[in-house]
């Protein structure tokens, strides 16, 4: 996003040029655009491959590279780019990649099997660039964290046919940031999980006042 900035005191992306922030859908919708396009070059590599028109090796190759520099742009847009990004959130890039290339190695031993149908390859082929959407979250997570903030939200969204486990990740008071689950991690929906988290930008020791009094 080469015309929007990240300002990590209200952290949020701001256009360069009216400086307004950048609706989270908006950063959201960026990241689908980049995931949907990535997925059609994904499922070409693999129409490619059950054509017989490149190898197993190149496949894997191919995939390989599409993931890497997608788990990246993913990971940059949830941690304010690369100016931003701690040690810690690449690392956690870095961590989701190789889990995602371990998925990657057994799928190419399922097609040497020769037991799945090209249109199943192809399907799930596709299915390895929406593994993007937990990776922007997790790094957004830890650099939130990084950058002091202490709580967060984590909200349903609101309509959608949740998961069995997305309900028990909901929290809708403000709640230590540690114990806040990524979106689209360690649930079912994994990679069409719209779970919102919101982080609390404002005065700490007013909101522990205040949940204290809640609390007695
Ligand atoms: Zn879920
Ligand atoms: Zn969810």
């Amino acid at each position: 996003m080469p015309e929007y900035y990240w300002d990590s005191r209200t952290g949020k992306y701001h256009d360069r040029k009216t400086k307004r922030f950048v609706k989270k859908a908006d950063v959201l919708n960026f990241l689908d655009r980049d995931i949907n396009k990535t997925q059609g070059r994904m499922e070409d590599l693999a129409r490619q491959l059950t054509n017989g028109r490149i190898s197993l090796g190149v496949f894997e190759n191919a995939m390989s590279e599409e993931m890497k520099s997608l788990h990246l742009r993913a990971g940059l847009l949830g941690s304010g780019g690369k100016n931003n990004v701690s040690s810690k959130a690449y690392g956690a890039i870095g961590n989701r990649l190789r889990e995602e290339y371990g998925f990657l190695r057994e799928f190419i031993s399922e097609i040497k099997d020769g037991q799945m149908t090209s249109d199943r390859i192809v399907w799930r082929t596709g299915l390895y660039a929406k593994a993007a959407i937990s990776t922007r979250s997790r790094a957004e997570l830890i650099d939130r964290q990084n950058q002091g903030i202490v709580y967060a939200k984590r909200f349903l969204e609101p309509g959608a046919n949740h998961c069995p486990s997305c309900p028990n990740y909901e929290r809708r008071q403000w709640t230590p940031i540690e114990e806040i689950v990524p979106v689209g991690y360690l649930c079912e929906c994994r990679r069409n999980c719209r779970c919102d988290i919101e982080y609390f930008l404002g005065n700490v020791s007013t909101l522990e006042r205040s949940l204290g009094a809640n609390i007695a």
